[in-house]
């Protein structure tokens, strides 16, 4: 789990997503399964909690707080959903 404080904090994941491109599917807007490097699914949480923005990804990266490219992926879909529902 990370805290979601700028773009910034993803740069690197955004960067790597963009290079392998994961396949992120809707469960419900805010909880995204987005398939891994190894063909394995994650499960990525991006909610509210207290005023900030939290992103959990059941990876081992995740788990340990570090930004991953399934949670940059996810995020990415999230931003999308949550403008077209704002519209
Ligand atoms: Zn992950």
């Amino acid at each position: 789990m990370f805290i979601l404080k700028s773009q910034a904090t993803i740069e690197k994941a955004i960067e790597r997503a963009k290079a392998v491109r994961p396949r992120v599917r809707v469960r419900t807007f805010g909880e995204y399964a987005v398939s891994g490097s190894a063909g394995n699914t994650y499960t990525v949480k991006c909610e509210r909690r207290d005023g900030q923005k939290v992103v959990d990804c059941s990876c081992v990266a995740g788990q340990f707080g570090t930004p991953c490219f399934h949670a940059a992926a996810a995020v990415a879909q999230h931003i999308y959903m949550a403008q077209t529902i704002a519209h």
